[in-house]
């Protein structure tokens, strides 16, 4: 569920509920997250991925392709990234697992979507059509 964006400081995380960062409506880690990446992030996308994908059961981001918990510490290939569902575009972030970032790479979604169907397909036997590569490199 996804909350419009209150930026006035309080006592708590108003996404994950940990204790904030001072004179903040965020604690440390989602702060530093938030702020990861390009300067021209886009604040409300931003905003719309965090508290929809934090799972307050799990206390942890879920990856938005594979519904995985996402770390936080450390380097893994389950690390939190932006990733953005059409490249380029800051309007389109989601949070997802750094080996699923990876592999999407420059693909739009749908893009990406196709390639990991066609990709299942080989693995099960059948042909791989060439058409499921994306038309030029951005
Ligand atoms: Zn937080």
């Amino acid at each position: 569920m996804s909350k419009a964006l209150d930026s006035s400081p309080s006592t708590n995380c108003k996404v994950c509920g940990r204790p904030s960062f001072p004179r903040s409506y965020l604690c440390p880690f989602c702060r530093a997250l938030k702020k990861r990446g390009p300067r021209k992030s886009d604040n409300k996308a931003r905003w719309r991925a965090m508290s929809s994908q934090w799972d307050p059961d799990a206390g942890a981001y879920r990856c938005y392709y594979t519904g995985v918990k996402l770390l936080e510490e450390g380097r893994s290939p389950r690390s939190v990234t932006w990733e953005h569902r059409v490249p380029g575009d800051e309007s389109s972030v989601v949070l997802v697992a750094e080996l699923v970032n990876k592999m999407k790479a420059y693909m739009t979604e749908k893009e990406f979507r196709r390639m990991v169907r066609e990709l299942s397909r080989r693995f099960d036997g059948q042909p791989f059509s060439v058409s499921a590569f994306p038309s030029s490199r951005r």
